[in-house]
């Protein structure tokens, strides 16, 4: 039986690493080392989120044998640096996998990796280790270069129940905002949905697959986790799974503070299913507005509306719900989009915000001239491509402003109280005054 490492690299090496704001369960690393420890392998979990020791004195004196990474793209420099550490160290077998494998599997052909896992069958990774090479979703390195098997979707029903011993081992740790140490679970792999800038409906080769729901509130039921996230990337997607979610935990008497993804018009067009929800402990719903004007939502083929935007502001509010209205700042953005996007958030009142800069995807995106090859501005905080109208700077400076102005309100709101808002405002002010490509 081998010792085996699996490791989930930090967000970022940046000022805003959202450490103590949103730390997200590493559910996927989970799903494996329950995987591998059943059949009687040594696992240990380095998840640099929460772990402070660095990774070289981590494996020191530990003889791993094999190692198993995960990344975003964003995190590719990071998971790239701590396989070759591990290659030197140990020349162990080194797999890497995850949500960047998944779309990027070629950017992670190197001479220090042995295979790459793009897709979810983790349940192969036992036989993979062992030496078997056929298994889908797998890209092997041979002595005339890399071959790629087939790529299939996988049924998120053959995935066990995660071995959360990481997450019960940090209990301060693992949050979203003030709701401490909340657990993730997933009911389904990717989204029905396709939407233009996202990738998040090319997992699982797109292939939308939905967990039995009464195994899923087995799981939620099986421990006594105040806070579950249920990280579907749309959990609110059908009336009668949801439906039955709802009356099973009724019945069942489970209350907890649950926190989902969740789409405008579904919202809209099922009111008295979010009161339901509302009363059996909906905490938070996050939801995609993306943009104020009908057409850029056309553009981004979101299938919404602003109007339903609207609705869904009204119901959320109506039941208690704590709304998370995420919104993308377009490339095309001039000074008064940034303004009137301010001004729409405060007429509406919206105490929950997430921007994010248009990021056009690695993998997914044609005919896109990047201004960066540092991977790391794949955050959704970095420009990585022109601007259609403004100068770099002069988008930066307008993106600065109006984060400061929604600092400003969310500290007179009183709604992230837990953060140190001079910090994050100073640090904005910095970045006005910087050089284009210094923003931190
Ligand atoms: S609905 Fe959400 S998760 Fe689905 S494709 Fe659109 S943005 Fe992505």
């Amino acid at each position: 039986m081998a010792r085996i490492l699996l490791v989930r690299p930090e967000e970022s090496r940046s000022k805003y690493d959202f450490q103590g704001v949103i730390e997200n369960e590493c559910l996927d690393l989970e799903w494996i080392c329950k995987i591998l420890s059943d059949q009687g392998h040594e696992v240990t979990i380095f998840d640099k989120q929460v772990e402070s020791a660095s990774f070289t004195s981590f494996i020191a004196d530990k003889q791993f044998e094999v190692f198993y990474g995960e990344s975003r793209c964003f995190q590719e420099p990071f998971i790239l640096e701590y396989a070759k550490a591990f290659k030197d160290k140990y020349n162990g077998l080194v797999i890497l996998g995850g949500i960047h494998a998944q779309i990027c599997r070629q950017r992670l052909f190197q001479d220090y990796v042995d295979l790459i896992l793009s897709g979810y069958n983790y349940y192969d990774l036992p036989s993979i280790i062992e030496g078997r090479r056929d298994a889908d979703n797998l890209s092997y390195k041979t002595a005339a270069g890399w071959i790629s098997n087939s790529t299939e979707a996988v049924d998120i029903n053959d995935l066990p129940w995660p071995d959360r011993s990481c997450f019960y081992a940090h209990p301060e740790r693992y949050q979203y905002l003030e709701l401490k140490h909340a657990m993730w679970i997933r009911s389904s792999f990717s989204c029905p949905y396709r939407c233009r800038f996202c990738i998040r409906n090319r997992m699982n080769n797109s292939l939308y697959s939905r967990r039995n729901v009464y195994d899923l509130i087995d799981e939620i039921e099986s421990n006594d986790n105040e806070n579950v996230y249920l990280v579907d990337d749309d959990f609110l997607f059908d009336e009668k799974y949801l439906q039955n979610f709802l009356d099973e935990i009724r019945k069942r008497k489970i209350r907890r503070k649950y926190i989902c993804y969740g789409r405008a018009d579904f919202i809209c067009s099922h009111e008295k299913l979010m009161k339901e929800f509302a009363d059996l402990g909906l905490y938070y719903v996050l939801v995609g507005f993306e943009d104020i004007r009908n057409s850029r939502l056309n553009d981004y083929n979101k299938v919404n509306t602003v109007e339903n935007n609207e609705k869904c502001i009204e119901i959320c509010n109506r039941y208690g719900i704590r709304l998370m209205a995420m919104f993308i700042l377009g490339l095309d953005y001039m000074g008064r989009d940034f303004s009137d996007l301010y001004a729409y958030i405060k007429k509406h009142d919206l105490k929950h915000v997430a921007v994010s800069i248009y990021t056009p995807e690695l993998g997914i995106s044609k005919d896109v001239e990047y201004i960066t090859d540092d991977l790391t501005h794949f955050d959704y905080l970095h420009l990585v491509c022109k601007p259609d109208h403004l100068s770099v700077r002069s988008w930066y400076f307008h993106y600065y402003v109006l984060l400061i102005k929604l600092f400003l309100k969310a500290r007179r709101d009183g709604v992230y109280d837990f953060i140190d808002y001079g910090d994050y405002i100073r640090s904005f002010i910095r970045n006005i005054f910087m050089k284009e490509k210094t923003h931190e």
